[in-house]
Protein backbone atom coordinates (compact mmCIF):
# COMPACT_ATOMS: atom_id res chain seq x y z
CA UNK A 1 0.00 0.00 0.00
CA UNK A 2 1.63 3.21 -0.96
CA UNK A 3 1.62 5.94 2.09
CA UNK A 4 0.36 9.18 1.84
CA UNK A 5 3.74 10.83 0.49
CA UNK A 6 4.10 8.15 -1.69
CA UNK A 7 0.82 8.95 -3.22
CA UNK A 8 1.33 12.89 -3.66
CA UNK A 9 3.89 12.05 -5.59
CA UNK A 10 2.06 9.66 -7.52
CA UNK A 11 -0.39 12.44 -8.49
CA UNK A 12 1.80 14.82 -9.82
CA UNK A 13 3.45 12.36 -11.83
CA UNK A 14 -0.32 11.76 -12.84
CA UNK A 15 -0.88 14.87 -13.35
CA UNK A 16 2.42 15.27 -15.35
CA UNK A 17 0.50 12.78 -17.92
CA UNK A 18 -1.66 15.06 -18.60
CA UNK A 19 0.35 17.67 -19.83
CA UNK A 20 1.88 14.96 -21.75
CA UNK A 21 -1.42 14.11 -23.09
CA UNK A 22 -1.42 17.37 -24.62
CA UNK A 23 1.35 17.01 -26.90
CA UNK A 24 0.40 14.38 -28.66
CA UNK A 25 0.67 14.99 -32.15
CA UNK A 26 -1.92 16.77 -34.76
CA UNK A 27 -1.94 13.48 -36.82
CA UNK A 28 -2.98 10.43 -35.33
CA UNK A 29 -1.00 6.88 -36.18
CA UNK A 30 -1.76 4.95 -39.15
CA UNK A 31 -1.86 1.02 -37.79
CA UNK A 32 -3.12 -1.26 -40.64
CA UNK A 33 -3.33 -5.30 -40.04
CA UNK A 34 -2.84 -7.28 -43.04
CA UNK A 35 -1.86 -11.12 -44.16
CA UNK A 36 -3.05 -14.38 -46.20
CA UNK A 37 -7.12 -14.45 -46.42
CA UNK A 38 -8.03 -17.20 -43.76
CA UNK A 39 -5.41 -16.54 -41.44
CA UNK A 40 -8.16 -14.52 -38.66
CA UNK A 41 -7.61 -10.62 -39.53
CA UNK A 42 -11.14 -10.07 -39.46
CA UNK A 43 -11.94 -11.60 -36.37
CA UNK A 44 -8.24 -9.78 -34.85
CA UNK A 45 -9.82 -6.41 -36.45
CA UNK A 46 -13.11 -6.52 -34.05
CA UNK A 47 -11.64 -7.58 -31.26
CA UNK A 48 -9.17 -5.08 -31.13
CA UNK A 49 -11.73 -2.57 -31.50
CA UNK A 50 -13.21 -3.65 -28.33
CA UNK A 51 -10.12 -3.62 -26.32
CA UNK A 52 -9.61 0.07 -28.08
CA UNK A 53 -12.94 2.24 -28.68
CA UNK A 54 -11.18 5.13 -29.49
CA UNK A 55 -9.54 3.26 -32.48
CA UNK A 56 -11.07 4.40 -35.69
CA UNK A 57 -12.53 2.29 -38.70
CA UNK A 58 -11.92 3.14 -42.09
CA UNK A 59 -14.78 1.74 -44.10
CA UNK A 60 -13.62 0.04 -47.68
CA UNK A 61 -15.64 0.46 -50.55
CA UNK A 62 -15.91 -2.55 -52.23
CA UNK A 63 -18.08 -4.39 -54.92
CA UNK A 64 -18.92 -7.70 -53.35
CA UNK A 65 -22.61 -8.44 -52.55
CA UNK A 66 -23.29 -7.64 -48.65
CA UNK A 67 -22.78 -10.98 -46.79
CA UNK A 68 -26.17 -11.72 -43.88
CA UNK A 69 -25.60 -9.20 -41.30
CA UNK A 70 -23.44 -6.92 -42.84
CA UNK A 71 -24.32 -3.27 -42.94
CA UNK A 72 -24.26 -0.56 -45.29
CA UNK A 73 -21.68 2.18 -43.96
CA UNK A 74 -20.49 0.07 -41.36
CA UNK A 75 -19.04 -3.12 -42.69
CA UNK A 76 -18.49 -2.03 -45.99
CA UNK A 77 -20.09 1.01 -48.92
CA UNK A 78 -21.37 -1.70 -51.29
CA UNK A 79 -20.90 0.53 -54.70
CA UNK A 80 -21.35 -1.40 -58.18
CA UNK A 81 -17.98 -1.96 -60.64
CA UNK A 82 -18.83 1.02 -62.40
CA UNK A 83 -19.15 3.31 -59.34
CA UNK A 84 -15.91 2.15 -58.10
CA UNK A 85 -14.07 2.26 -61.21
CA UNK A 86 -15.38 5.89 -61.19
CA UNK A 87 -14.35 6.56 -57.94
CA UNK A 88 -10.61 5.04 -59.35
CA UNK A 89 -10.68 7.79 -61.84
CA UNK A 90 -11.89 10.60 -59.28
CA UNK A 91 -8.76 9.78 -57.08
CA UNK A 92 -11.15 8.97 -54.17
CA UNK A 93 -8.66 5.89 -53.03
CA UNK A 94 -5.98 6.08 -51.44
CA UNK A 95 -5.43 2.35 -52.43
CA UNK A 96 -7.85 0.34 -54.65
CA UNK A 97 -7.30 -3.82 -54.99
CA UNK A 98 -8.99 -6.87 -56.48
CA UNK A 99 -9.33 -9.29 -53.94
CA UNK A 100 -10.57 -12.96 -54.77
CA UNK A 101 -12.18 -10.94 -57.64
CA UNK A 102 -13.86 -8.14 -55.69
CA UNK A 103 -12.86 -4.23 -56.17
CA UNK A 104 -12.16 -3.03 -52.49
CA UNK A 105 -10.36 -0.05 -51.71
CA UNK A 106 -10.03 2.87 -48.60
CA UNK A 107 -11.58 6.00 -49.27
CA UNK A 108 -8.49 8.69 -49.02
CA UNK A 109 -11.12 11.40 -47.37
CA UNK A 110 -11.54 9.76 -43.94
CA UNK A 111 -7.63 9.24 -43.48
CA UNK A 112 -7.30 13.07 -44.57
CA UNK A 113 -9.92 14.30 -41.98
CA UNK A 114 -9.16 11.85 -39.05
CA UNK A 115 -5.54 10.99 -38.94
CA UNK A 116 -4.27 14.31 -40.81
CA UNK A 117 -6.62 16.93 -39.35
CA UNK A 118 -8.25 15.44 -36.03
CA UNK A 119 -5.48 13.84 -34.88
CA UNK A 120 -7.51 10.42 -34.76
CA UNK A 121 -5.51 7.09 -34.23
CA UNK A 122 -6.76 4.81 -37.34
CA UNK A 123 -7.00 0.69 -38.10
CA UNK A 124 -6.91 -0.35 -41.85
CA UNK A 125 -7.69 -4.34 -42.06
CA UNK A 126 -6.24 -4.61 -45.97
CA UNK A 127 -4.95 -7.08 -48.24
CA UNK A 128 -0.89 -7.67 -49.01
CA UNK A 129 -1.52 -5.72 -52.18
CA UNK A 130 -3.44 -2.58 -50.11
CA UNK A 131 -1.22 -2.36 -47.51
CA UNK A 132 1.73 -1.64 -49.88
CA UNK A 133 0.35 0.96 -51.65
CA UNK A 134 -0.67 2.51 -47.97
CA UNK A 135 2.81 1.92 -47.02
CA UNK A 136 4.08 4.07 -50.23
CA UNK A 137 2.18 6.81 -49.32
CA UNK A 138 2.36 6.43 -45.56
CA UNK A 139 5.50 5.35 -44.99
CA UNK A 140 5.33 5.87 -41.19
CA UNK A 141 2.34 3.72 -40.54
CA UNK A 142 2.96 0.92 -38.30
CA UNK A 143 2.08 -2.14 -40.41
CA UNK A 144 1.16 -5.22 -38.61
CA UNK A 145 1.72 -8.73 -40.64
CA UNK A 146 -0.69 -11.60 -39.23
CA UNK A 147 0.47 -15.18 -40.24
CA UNK A 148 -0.85 -18.48 -39.92
CA UNK A 149 1.34 -20.68 -37.24
CA UNK A 150 1.82 -23.57 -40.37
CA UNK A 151 0.16 -24.02 -43.92
CA UNK A 152 -1.86 -27.26 -43.05
CA UNK A 153 -3.62 -24.76 -40.31
CA UNK A 154 -4.19 -21.80 -43.32
CA UNK A 155 -5.70 -24.82 -45.26
CA UNK A 156 -8.26 -25.83 -42.39
CA UNK A 157 -9.32 -22.65 -41.49
CA UNK A 158 -10.27 -21.76 -45.35
CA UNK A 159 -11.80 -24.84 -45.41
CA UNK A 160 -13.81 -24.85 -42.41
CA UNK A 161 -15.15 -21.05 -43.12
CA UNK A 162 -16.26 -23.11 -46.26
CA UNK A 163 -17.19 -19.81 -48.19
CA UNK A 164 -15.70 -20.93 -51.56
CA UNK A 165 -15.23 -23.97 -53.66
CA UNK A 166 -11.97 -25.86 -53.99
CA UNK A 167 -10.35 -24.01 -56.92
CA UNK A 168 -11.07 -20.84 -55.29
CA UNK A 169 -9.22 -22.46 -52.21
CA UNK A 170 -6.74 -23.60 -53.90
CA UNK A 171 -6.13 -19.86 -55.36
CA UNK A 172 -6.12 -18.56 -52.02
CA UNK A 173 -3.40 -20.88 -50.86
CA UNK A 174 -0.94 -20.30 -53.74
CA UNK A 175 -1.71 -16.53 -53.47
CA UNK A 176 -0.62 -16.87 -49.11
CA UNK A 177 2.77 -18.07 -50.18
CA UNK A 178 3.28 -15.15 -52.32
CA UNK A 179 1.56 -12.75 -49.92
CA UNK A 180 4.16 -14.12 -46.70
CA UNK A 181 7.37 -13.01 -48.66
CA UNK A 182 5.82 -9.54 -48.06
CA UNK A 183 6.20 -9.98 -44.25
CA UNK A 184 9.88 -8.28 -44.91
CA UNK A 185 8.19 -5.12 -45.41
CA UNK A 186 6.06 -4.73 -42.25
CA UNK A 187 6.92 -3.37 -39.14
CA UNK A 188 5.74 -6.71 -36.97
CA UNK A 189 5.01 -10.33 -37.29
CA UNK A 190 2.12 -11.89 -35.44
CA UNK A 191 1.10 -15.32 -35.65
CA UNK A 192 -2.02 -15.99 -35.40
CA UNK A 193 -2.05 -19.59 -33.24
CA UNK A 194 -4.11 -18.58 -30.70
CA UNK A 195 -6.39 -15.75 -31.16
CA UNK A 196 -5.80 -14.36 -27.53
CA UNK A 197 -2.28 -14.58 -27.79
CA UNK A 198 -2.56 -12.97 -30.77
CA UNK A 199 -4.56 -10.01 -29.50
CA UNK A 200 -2.68 -9.85 -26.95
CA UNK A 201 0.28 -8.71 -29.09
CA UNK A 202 -1.91 -6.66 -31.57
CA UNK A 203 -3.04 -4.65 -27.99
CA UNK A 204 1.24 -4.55 -26.71
CA UNK A 205 2.14 -3.42 -30.57
CA UNK A 206 -0.74 -0.44 -30.74
CA UNK A 207 0.09 0.69 -26.62
CA UNK A 208 3.87 0.62 -26.97
CA UNK A 209 3.54 3.11 -30.52
CA UNK A 210 1.14 5.37 -28.82
CA UNK A 211 3.99 5.17 -25.92
CA UNK A 212 6.84 6.00 -28.24
CA UNK A 213 8.78 9.30 -27.66
CA UNK A 214 8.88 9.68 -31.51
CA UNK A 215 4.88 9.70 -31.45
CA UNK A 216 4.46 12.87 -29.33
CA UNK A 217 5.60 16.68 -30.22
CA UNK A 218 8.99 17.38 -29.43
P1 LIG B 1 -14.21 -9.98 -47.41
O1 LIG B 1 -14.75 -9.91 -48.79
O2 LIG B 1 -14.14 -11.40 -46.88
O3 LIG B 1 -14.91 -9.04 -46.48
O4 LIG B 1 -12.71 -9.45 -47.45
C1 LIG B 1 -11.78 -10.12 -48.18
C2 LIG B 1 -10.40 -9.49 -48.03
O5 LIG B 1 -10.43 -8.12 -48.47
C3 LIG B 1 -9.84 -9.45 -46.61
O6 LIG B 1 -8.53 -10.02 -46.71
C4 LIG B 1 -9.72 -7.97 -46.27
O7 LIG B 1 -8.57 -7.71 -45.50
C5 LIG B 1 -9.57 -7.34 -47.64
N1 LIG B 1 -10.02 -5.95 -47.69
C6 LIG B 1 -11.10 -5.38 -47.07
N2 LIG B 1 -11.19 -4.08 -47.36
C7 LIG B 1 -10.13 -3.79 -48.15
C8 LIG B 1 -9.67 -2.58 -48.79
O8 LIG B 1 -10.22 -1.51 -48.67
N3 LIG B 1 -8.55 -2.70 -49.55
C9 LIG B 1 -7.88 -3.87 -49.71
N4 LIG B 1 -6.78 -3.86 -50.48
N5 LIG B 1 -8.28 -5.02 -49.14
C10 LIG B 1 -9.39 -4.98 -48.38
Amino acid sequence: MADDKELSSFISERDMQYTILDTRPDRGLLFVISGPSGVGKGTLRKKVFNVFPDLKYSVSANTRPPRKGEIEGKDYYFVTVDEFKKMIKENKFVEWAIVHGDYKGTPIQFLIDELLKKGRDILLELDVQGAMQVKEKFPDGIFIFIAPPTWKDLEDRLRKRNTEGESALEKRLKDARIEIKYKKNYNYLVVNDNIKTALKKIESIIIAERCKIANYKK
